[in-house]
Parts: structure tokens; sequence; C-alpha cells
């Protein structure tokens, strides 16, 4: 719906037509008995049919077959999903809000030095916690102050190698170039993180080896002994490998623990019975890991406190038992911690950051279903893993050798910008490419790609420069950004420390979603059925197999069981199951290529809003070969112009109406931004969280809905989702602040789509036709060209400054080699000046099109005109290359061109870069004020008519809110040119630039 047309919505005080909502399943609360479970697994038993159990809808069976967290997919709450199940239309979308992730409420935790991790808001002046200096290196950080912030809107950060960071939006990161506020970093950009992090303390408890190996393999058991009457404790240790049976032997000698020994002769693996009064079962016992479950087992804090030869001696311990030393191959080596404790895995994470060793933590979901999922912390980069060689190692029972061979994982490189480093280091040491031979070496000028450290270090050799030399140095890591999310309104605790860097880490976990329920479900009630799942990115689908599908048919008991076997496909892009059924998962970015060749009977495509329309048609011609093959289309919506809202126009637009009772005749609520009240009166617990009436205010019952069509009479079942919906956003607080910052915070069209899930144009479109026939004044005429002499004289008294967008004179209906359709661009040169402290007019514009698109012609007419005009200064664009600029500058001479550069980012609005002779601007920034100005007629154009052939240029223009840079981005289609968009805000920069004006900053 767009919200133009929110008239017809309003008011809708009616009942809606329950004919066309499935009405028969709503406002029940659903109990499925359990007798379900019990028919299918007969079912499958008797005589292995399933034909009659196809008869059951098919929410019976995402509620018997599909499990999440662990229990049966619940509909609770979540009634209107039910009706979208059982649906037998053939081709359905589904418009839903931004599916946000459940995630875990992370409470702040810093690390202290002994690498125990204490909440920030625990933390009093004068305590210690860990911090890295300015030369990259670990330092320990005195708190001077701490004390409550209140609420703040917060991002969540996650790495590569497995930290999860919160912060507020201003908090600062480490850069290779510098600090960079928390909210102007983008995914891929690399943080610093260090490598050693923490301190030995002075502890040298003697057992820790033992304990070590205790917590890995050690048994603790009480019986009951009849003879006495009493309880008694079995405290003891079992272990196969020799090397790890004469080890603990000796450590029980050197320690004075008597021990009793014997051999299983079932498995062969030798039992240790520990005298239950001994030093290490005190140890234990007074540390309270007696009777823990191995997913309970911790390292109780002063195991943080030994020096490094004991803290060595406990990860000998702990890894001769449940650590994992592997050389794969010759370049490959593996080593792994690995347990079912997520606790005891994040702290052995800290004890290994103390050597300097880097890990990644990683949870491992079993493929047994009675098994507890792991937890597995890896030694990643060879630097570690020598590291952890020279440092850890050996290990009892598990030898390894650390390959010699360059190990080609990315993960421990220098981020991007040290190409400008190393430029300007070059630049300074006077170093030639060629003459040192550098080029033979397999080292490129420029890297495109973040280098390894071995690379820059053989350009330092020649080059000897201070800086590159810190960075070598230092200790820092430098981890990629690979998501960043808003987190919304945290409470916040500000830490004062001298250095301001204090470290923190922690993860989140996941859920499941419909598209992925409705695939297994077809796969396991339809024989021989074949499906196929599309989304726009390789990286989607591969998410979407792991985190969704994976788990949807892993997590149920009865698929696993009766369905799954080693004979059927497991793979990421292929899924099988034993009644012959397949799942196939593609990705089609811009190219519906890879889906070729593919027949299914079901298709989903998931985030169809970022595929190309003219696509669409084409993965679904997959489905053609079936009769009765059904089309699920899922996304959320960005611009009208998008293909989800093309397919919306066409379907039934379902809509979730909530009745308030509140009223009579009852009142039928459309779920939009007016069901959410002031933040204040969330905030003040003045109400609960969840959506209210848009006529009492008063909170709503969202399961209390029905699905109310629209448009009736259409072929596409469509639905729309918005997130005032959905159960686990609306009753938890958490989730409905973060749902009130995105309303406070988001641009309006941004919040129209991701929390709505309605499309929302007007924000995208920075000026109307309208806007600009108000510019033109009609007070004089454009100068036409060819001009007379006196034209020119007259053109000589302003003091005209120029513009010049530099194109290919491409009409974009031209492909390049790979296919790729070019962007449409023409060379625009617009001249125009200030007639007054404010105001611009433009009175010359040519488009160069056609026969006149020579680079060498359109050269030396721009700069015939502006000869005999006298134009003061030429604005161009550096962009399109320097052979057009020099030409120009040998022809008007060098002061009187100036060339511009757009940068996505910098901090000055514009700076003038000396090196390149050019201004570096703000793209987005000088953008925006242009339409500013163009909004409010601060530029003058003579005629509607005159402006109109190249008014499209500006119209064509559409403003989008990218998220992963977390700013508004101007973009044009590439069949419309948007030339003369640039062209004359190079010319009233030039203006600018010429009369020295300062643009408001
Ligand atoms: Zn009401």
């Amino acid at each position: 719906m767009n919200p133009c047309d929110q008239e017809c919505v309003t008011g809708y005080d009616a009942e809606p037509d329950s004919d066309v909502a499935d009405s028969e399943y709503n406002n029940v609360v659903y109990d499925v008995p359990h007798e379900h479970v019990a028919k299918v697994t007969q079912r499958f038993n008797e005589d292995g049919t399933i034909k009659k159990i196809f008869r059951a809808r098919k929410s019976d069976f995402v509620h018997t077959l599909l499990h999440l967290n662990g229990e049966n997919f619940d509909f609770v709450g979540r009634g209107y999903l039910i009706p979208i199940y059982d649906v037998r239309q053939r081709q359905m979308l589904l418009k839903t809000a931004r599916q946000v992730e459940k995630c875990r409420p992370a409470s702040d935790m810093v690390m202290t030095p002994s690498g125990v991790e204490v909440r920030i808001d625990s933390l009093k002046p004068g305590d210690l916690v860990c911090a890295m200096n300015s030369d990259g290196r670990y330092i320990t950080d005195k708190v001077v102050g701490s004390e409550s912030n209140g609420k703040k809107p917060c991002l969540r950060i996650k790495t590569r190698l497995g930290s999860s960071l919160d912060m507020t939006l201003n908090h600062p990161l480490r850069k290779l170039l510098g600090w960079e506020r928390a909210d102007r970093l983008v995914v891929g950009d690399k943080i610093a993180a260090l490598r050693t992090v923490g301190e030995f303390g002075t502890s040298t408890e003697r057992l820790a080896a033992m304990i070590g190996l205790m917590i890995g393999d050690g048994h603790f058991h009480e019986y009951f002994l009849k003879r006495t009457g009493k309880r008694v404790e079995s405290i003891g240790f079992t272990a196969k490998n020799e090397e790890v049976i004469s080890w603990f032997n000796e450590l029980c000698v050197n320690n004075g623990v008597p021990l009793r020994k014997c051999v299983d002769k079932r498995t062969g693996s030798t039992r240790f019975y520990i005298n239950s009064t001994s030093s290490i079962a005190t140890w234990l016992k007074t540390n309270s890991l007696f009777h823990k479950y191995s997913h309970e087992k911790f390292l109780p804090a002063c195991l943080f406190d030994l020096d490094r030869y004991h803290t060595r001696q406990l990860l000998r311990g702990l890894w001769a038992t449940d650590g994992h030393c592997k050389v794969v191959h010759n370049s490959k080596l593996d080593l792994a911690y690995c347990s079912t404790s997520e606790t005891l895995v994040r702290q052995v994470r800290i004890l290994l950051r103390k050597f300097g060793i880097v890990t990644v933590v990683r949870k491992n979901i079993p493929s047994n279903r009675n098994a507890k999922p792991a937890w597995i912390c890896r030694v990643v980069t060879r630097r570690s893993q020598q590291k952890f060689h020279d440092e850890i190692g050996p290990i009892p029972g598990k030898s390894f050798y650390v390959p010699t061979t360059k190990s080609n994982s990315n993960l421990d490189t220098l981020p991007r910008e040290i190409n400008l480093v190393v430029r300007e280091a070059r630049k300074r040491s006077g170093h030639y490419w060629k003459r040192n031979g550098l080029q033979s070496k397999k080292l490129r000028q420029g890297f495109e790609y973040c280098p390894t450290y071995e690379k820059v270090a053989a350009i330092q050799e020649h080059i000897n420069d201070p800086i590159i030399q810190k960075v070598l140095d230092s200790d820092i890591i430098w981890d990629e950004i690979v998501s960043i999310e808003e987190i919304g309104l945290q409470d916040t605790w500000a830490l004062q420390t001298a250095s301001e860097t204090f470290i923190s880490d922690f993860i989140v976990n996941h859920n499941t979603t419909y598209l992925a329920n409705n695939l297994t479900v077809n796969a396991v009630v339809q024989p021989y059925n074949k499906a196929l799942y599309v989304s726009p990115s390789h990286t989607q689908t591969r998410q979407f197999s792991n985190e969704k599908l994976k788990p949807a048919i892993e997590g149920s008991p009865l698929i696993k069981k009766y369905f799954q076997d080693s004979s059927v496909s497991t793979q990421v892009f292929e899924k099988g199951f034993t009644n012959g059924s397949y799942i196939f998962l593609r990705s089609a970015f811009r190219s519906a290529d890879r889906t070729r060749g593919i027949s299914a009977k079901d298709l989903a495509l998931d985030e169809i809003q970022d595929m190309l329309g003219s696509e669409i048609p084409v993965i679904m011609e997959c489905t053609s070969h079936f009769p009765d093959s059904t089309v699920l289309m899922a996304g959320t919506p960005k611009s009208l112009d998008n293909p989800i809202e093309a397919y919306w126009q066409q379907t039934t637009q379902n809509e979730w109406m909530v009745p308030c009772f509140n009223h009579y005749p009852v009142h039928w609520n459309f779920l939009d931004e007016r069901n959410i009240a002031a933040s204040e009166l969330y905030i003040k617990d003045q109400l609960r969280p969840g959506p209210v009436c848009n006529k009492c205010m008063k909170p709503l019952d969202v399961t209390k809905g029905r699905w109310t069509s629209f448009q009736k009479g259409k072929f596409i079942q469509g639905y729309r989702i918005p997130q005032l919906m959905v159960p686990w956003i609306i009753t938890t607080k958490d989730q409905w602040m973060k749902l009130l910052w995105k309303r406070d915070n988001y641009p309006f069209g941004q919040f129209y789509n991701e929390v709505l899930g309605i499309s929302y144009d007007n924000a995208s479109k920075p000026i109307t036709q309208d806007e600009l026939v108000q510019c033109c004044s009609g007070k004089f005429r454009m100068t036409p060209d060819p001009f007379t002499q006196e034209q020119a004289l007259q053109m000589r008294r302003l003091n005209l400054t120029a513009g010049v967008d530099w194109g290919e004179g491409n009409d974009g209906s031209e492909k390049s080699p790979t296919g790729k359709i070019r962007n449409a661009s023409y060379t625009v040169l617009t001249i125009g000046y200030y007639t007054n402290q404010r105001n611009f007019r433009v009175v010359f514009i040519k488009k160069y099109t056609g026969q006149y698109t020579d680079p060498d012609f359109v050269v030396r007419d721009i700069a015939r005109i502006c000869s005999a005009w006298e134009v003061k200064l030429v604005g161009v664009d550096w962009g399109h290359g320097w052979g057009v600029n020099n030409h120009l500058v040998r022809i008007l001479g060098a002061q009187k061109v100036v060339q511009f550069q757009y940068l996505p980012k910098q901090k000055e609005r514009m700076k003038w870069d000396p090196l390149g002779y050019k201004y570096l601007i703000l793209r987005n920034l000088f953008i925006s004020e242009l339409f500013h100005a163009l909004k409010n007629q601060y530029i003058e154009f003579s005629t509607w008519h005159e402006l109109q052939p190249f008014a499209k240029d500006l119209l064509s223009v559409f403003v989008e809110y990218v998220e992963y840079q977390r700013q508004m981005k101007y973009d044009h289609r590439p069949s419309d040119p948007d030339d003369f968009l640039h062209s004359l805000l190079y010319s009233k920069l030039a203006s600018d630039v010429y009369l020295g004006k300062k643009t408001r900053d």
C-alpha cells in the first residue's frame, strides 16, 4: 500500500469480508493433539505410504514435524501464519518487514588484565582494564570515571574472528589511518584487535596441568556404600593414550596424589581412581567443579592469576584431553579446542590471547540430534600456530608440526588503506619500482586487495619508512567487520580511561523462518518433490542454507529419523531426502544463469527486492514443466520501482486487520506508524510494549486480527507482514525499544520499508518536476549557440563560470563486452553566474550528443565558448580521466580550470589536494545541497521550455538509504543519465571557488 493511498484505508470501521480471509483458522489457540505425531510415525512404520498424511493441513505438518529452539513449532501468537501455510494458491508473495533475528540481550562486558570479564557497570575508578596504546600494543589502563549514561542508540558490530561488540554510535574504533566513530564504519572495514591481551599473574598452582586434565576427562561420582551405610565419592580420570597416561601418572606422583589404576578391558582405556581427600580432589571441590556436566564446565577465576608457566601447563592439560592438533596436509594445520561448554571455550580463548595466540570461536551444531552443540576455539593464522607450537606445545599424545609452506589464509592481512601509506612512503624515499626489480617479485604497485605482512615487509626493505615499520611492528591483527546492526536504545555506561579503549567480546545466536519450513515440509510430504530456492546473492543463499534450512531439517527428530540417512545429499546448495525429494539452492544477482537447467515444482524466491525485475520470469521458467507448480516470493520493499512492488500490484494484497473493541462499530486497524505511540509512554512504562489502536491509543491485541484482501479476484495471494504483528517483537520490551528507536531515527522511507513492509517512494525522489518548473523565472532567455558578437560581449560582462561533466556519448543501449548495460552518459556544459549572494543563474546548457561526441571536438568546442565569453573558471569532473582535462588546460591555461573529485567519505566537506591538483568533495553532501538549492529556488533557469530537455537528468535521480554505509546515496537508473546534475553542480562550485565563497558548513 502506498501511504499516499492511506485515505482508502483510514476509518475502516466496517467488518472486513470474511470470505477472503481464511477465518476458519483465525482466533483459535492452535492446539494440535499429540496423536498427530503418532500418526505420522505409524504410517511410516506400517506401509511407508505418506498419502494419507498429505491430507493434513500444511500448518499441521509444520507444527508436528518442525521444531523451533528444541520444541515443536508453536503457532500461539503467530496465528496469522496458519492461513499463509495452508493457502492453496499457486503463487504467493510475502511482503515482509525486515526479519530481524532474535538475539540474546548483551550486557557490556569488559576484560580485566587477568582475562576475567566483568560487567562494565561494576567497574570503579582505580580498577584496571585491558587497553591498547598508540603504538598498537597491549597496555593496562586505569579507570578514571565510571557512571551511568542513560539510554542511547547502540550498534552491534561483529567481526570475522568471532567477536561481537556492542557500542554507542560515537564510540571510536581504530582503523589503520586513525580512529573512526562506530556509525561511520562499513562492512568490510578492518579494525584493530590486539593479538596479545591480558597479563599473566603470579600464582604458581602446582596442580595446573592436573586441573586441565581433570576438567577435560575427569569424572566425579557419588555412590552409596552398603557396608558402611555412607555416601562415598569416587574421583577419577580416564585416558587411552599412553603419553597422557604416563603424564597423569607422573603428575600424581609429583604432587603426592595417591591413586589406583585399572584397565577397562572393553574399551582398553586406563582408569585412575583418586583419593577423595587428595589435594586435587580438594581443589576441585572448593572451586565447585564437582558434579558438573560437561556443558557446565568452567575455569575458576583463580586460574586467570596463574603465571606464564602454569598457564601453559593448564592449557596443555586441557588440550591433551579435549584439544585437537592435526596436520591436515602439508600446508594446513588444525589446532582447536572443543567443548560443549561455551564458557570454557571462551575462557580458553582468553588464556591463549595472553600468549598472543589469535583464535576464532564458533558454534558447531552436531549431526546427532541428541548431542549438545559444541563450541570450538580454533587457532588461526600461521603466526599464531607457530606461537602455539613454541609456547604451549608439545601436547602429550598430540604431536604436530607447523607447516612451512605459505598459508593462503586471508585472515591475517593488512587493511587496504596501507596502500596509501606505502604510496606516500615511496614518494618520500624516491623509490622506483622497476629499478628495484620489485615487479618481478610479484609485488604490484597498488594492492586492490588487502596485502599480507610479508608483501608489505618486502617493500619496506627498499623504502625503510618509520610509519610502515610501526605498522609492521604493532601487535595488531586487523579484524574485518562482517556485520553492523542497530540494537536500539540500550542502557549505556560511560567508562573513562586514559586511552579510552577497552576490550570486550561477545556472540549471538539464531532462529528459523517461514521459507525454510515451507520447503522442508513440501519435501517431506510429497515424495520426489523438487524445489528450488533462489536469493540474489551467493552469500545470502549460503546463509539461508546454513542458518535456516539446515536447522529446520536437522532440528526435527522425525525428519532426521525417517527422511535423512547417510545416502542423501546434505550439501549447502543441495539437500536430499530419502523419499527422493530434493531442495536445490541457487543465487541470481543480476543474472538468472545459475538457475537455468534446474526443473522444480516448487520455487521459492527470496529477497526479490534485490533481483532484477526482468530476471524473475526467467527464473520462473524452471517450473514450466509442472502443471501444479507453486511459486513463493518473499522480500522487503525498497522503493516503488521495485520488482516486489510490481508483483504486489497483481496480488490479493491481504492485510492483517486488527480490531479494537472500544468502538462501536468495531474499529479495524490497518497496521502502520499510527499504531505506535510516543516513545516516552513506553519508556516510562505507561504503556506495555506493542501496537496501539490508531483511534483511541489503547493497546491492541494483534492475535485477534484477520487477513483481509484489499484487491479481490487476483491470482497471486499477497500478504504484508509488518513487524507490528510479529510476536517476539511486540511482546518483548527489548525488541520494542529497537523498533521505537528505528521510528525515531531512521529516514522515514527506510522505516516504512523495513519495519512496516510498505513501499515508500516519496522520500526517494529528491526533486519533482513541479519544483523544477518553479525554478524557471522566465526573466531571461538562455544564450544560443552559435551566438553573435554582441551576445558574446554581453556575456563577458558577467562573472561566468562553467561546469563540465564528461561522458562517453552513449545512450544506455550499448552493452560492455561482459554483457553489462553501460550507463548512458553525455558530456554536458553548463554556464552560469551568481546574481546575488545566494542565487545562481544558469545562462547556457549544452549537451554533446550524436555526431558531436568525439572527445577532441568536444574539448575544442567547450574551449571556444569559454574563451569567447571570458568564462572565469571551468569546473571539471576529475573522475573521467586526466586526458580531456589536460587538453582543456592546454587550451585555456591552468588557472582557468579546476578539477573536482567526488569522495564517498572524508572529514572535510571540501578539501584541496595539492598533489592531484583537485578539490576533493563529499559527494552526497554536495548533491543534497544542490537539491536543497533547487527546492528553494536558489538556482534560476530561464523557461521550462528551455530547461525541459535537461530536466530529465535531475528527475531521474533517486535516493536510497544504503544500510551498510548507513547513509543516503544518490543514484540514477543506468538508462537515464544524470550528467546535467553534475555539470550544474561543478559550474556552481567553480563560482564558489572563483568568488572565494564559503559554502555553508
Ligand atoms: Zn480503539
